[in-house]
């Protein structure tokens, strides 16, 4: 069985910017986007090395990569609080 958890990753301004599917336990590095299941910010159609920020205090969330052939998004560790499974 997989162990996983739907979390709210919020800015630390305090903006949900989304809600994605984590798997396994740890501090969350990295997001597919295609694990999203809710998108705040427009993650989704991102390009590539684009850097998404936060719709209310206009902060670098991160910068988008493609990981495993996947399009994910690299946390900009100062911006995302911090979370741990
Ligand atoms: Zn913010």
């Amino acid at each position: 069985m997989k162990t996983g958890k739907i979390i709210d990753v919020k800015c630390r301004c305090g903006y949900t910017l989304f809600r994605y599917y984590k798997a396994g336990k740890g501090r969350l590095i990295k997001c597919i986007i295609s694990r999203l299941t809710e998108d705040f910010v427009g993650l989704k159609g991102a390009e590539t090395f684009s850097r998404p920020k936060c719709p209310k205090c206009g902060k670098e969330l991160g910068i988008i990569k493609m990981i495993h052939g996947e399009p994910a998004l690299k946390l900009n560790q100062g911006t995302i609080e911090t979370i741990r499974l």
